[in-house]
């Protein structure tokens, strides 16, 4: 007996030293199979799962760079599904530049282009295009998309653009581009469907995971970020500082002797709930430490989002909804209900039981803003993104 042929569109999400991929049907929300390989390198891992969440058994393969892995990946993929017949492969990339406002077909002149953009985002483009690149190896022929994070955010006035330098660096490319794109144009999608009165109004979207950042829509379009030129500005994240005085930096270089690379190295990697705790960048580990420092670190990361908050609602003239999502969003009824109690004054209040329960819907009833916890699912946007193409 022969199995129907599978036909499917591959999500690929390639970090620093992680490579996350999806496999999702031409039709439909829910993955076939989800990986990840962790920690790419000489103690890298490999987990798949498939649409039941048991696990894929993942085949014994080298995981010590991104095209190994990938090669990895596929083969244990290719053993469980033999019949695979993929249609397209989708990719995130973290920078898609000035122009990009949707996802595009990857060609030899996109690939240029996108190499461009790789001194915007040092850290991450080149993995991001190395992912295509052994995509377009392993599979000659299929097309390939690229989602890009910025991609979201392209319709900003243009005062919530630009930096008050001399122009000459906006043209240059010195702007706010704004990322966590995939999952706020999810969440967007999400709200239309569930709430199209709310969506179609002001709304402000808390993605708070490792990274974290806040959007403010309107009608279901970005409006404004709190990630600028960069994925360092906004909000406290798990290594990053978040809104930091430029005269810092300019104290490390002159007066601490600090180079670019040790200060990128402080920004990306020392800083945040890591740094200000010393003890983690992992939300759950410092709501269980008990010691003064995580509980400053935690305090740190919830008044910068109040203020941040404060600051969207300006930019966007009121709110009508707050949107959590992310890791700590959809999962720490303690952030939200910290955050929601010191905003009263804008109309957000929480439920006590609804936000310790996990409710979509976690305002009272009859509350001025409606508070919504939301899951959030770029792989689908990813995937989405890709069977439009084809
Ligand atoms: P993400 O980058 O979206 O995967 O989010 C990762 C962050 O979410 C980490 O800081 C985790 O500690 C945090 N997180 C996940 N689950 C929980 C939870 N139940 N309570 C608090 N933080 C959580």
């Amino acid at each position: 007996m022969t199995a129907d042929r599978t036909r499917a569109v591959l999500t690929l999400n390639a970090g620093s030293s992680s490579l996350k991929v999806g496999l999702f049907p031409m039709q439909g929300d829910a993955a076939l199979a989800t990986g990840l390989a962790d920690r790419i390198g000489p103690d890298g891992t490999l987990t798949l799962k498939d649409a039941t969440g048991a696990a894929i058994p993942a085949l014994a393969g080298d995981l010590s760079n991104h095209e190994a892995a990938l090669a990895t990946i596929l083969a244990s993929l290719a053993a469980r599904f033999p019949d695979l017949d993929l249609a397209a492969v989708g990719h995130r990339v973290v920078h898609g530049g000035p122009d990009h406002a949707a996802p595009a077909r990857v060609t030899p002149a996109l690939l240029e282009e996108l190499a461009r953009y790789a001194p915007f985002a040092p850290l991450h483009q080149p993995h991001n295009l190395s992912g295509i690149r052994a995509a377009m190896a392993a599979f000659p022929g299929v097309p390939q998309v690229a989602c890009f994070d910025t991609a979201f955010h392209r319709g900003h006035p243009w005062v919530n653009d630009t930096y008050a330098l001399p122009r000459r660096f906006h043209d240059k490319g010195v702007r706010r581009y704004g990322f966590h794109g995939l999952s706020y144009d999810y969440i967007a999608g999400e709200l239309a469907r569930i709430s199209p009165g709310l969506a179609a109004g002001r709304v402000v979207v808390a993605h708070l995971g490792n990274g974290a950042s806040i959007c403010g829509m309107m009608g279901g379009r970005s409006i404004a970020s709190t990630m600028g030129f960069s994925p360092l500005d906004g909000l406290a994240m798990g290594t990053r500082p978040g809104q930091i005085d430029p005269g810092v930096l300019l104290y490390l270089m002159d007066q601490e002797g600090m180079s670019a690379g040790q200060i990128s190295d402080l920004l990306y990697r020392q800083s945040g709930l890591l740094g200000l705790s010393g003890l983690s960048n992992d939300m759950r580990r410092l709501e269980a430490a008990g010691t003064d420092a995580a509980a400053e670190a935690i305090a740190y990361f919830v008044a910068r989002l109040q203020r941040e908050l404060g600051s969207m609602a300006a930019a966007l003239g009121g709110i009508d909804a707050l949107v959590f999502t992310g890791g700590i969003g959809e999962n720490s009824a303690p952030i939200r209900a910290r955050v929601c109690e010191g905003m009263g004054w804008m109309g957000i209040a929480a439920d006590a039981a609804c936000n310790a329960a996990h409710a979509r819907m976690i305002s009272p009833e009859g509350a001025a803003v409606a508070v919504l916890v939301m899951p959030t699912n770029e792989e689908l946007v990813i995937a989405r993104a890709a069977r439009a193409l084809v």
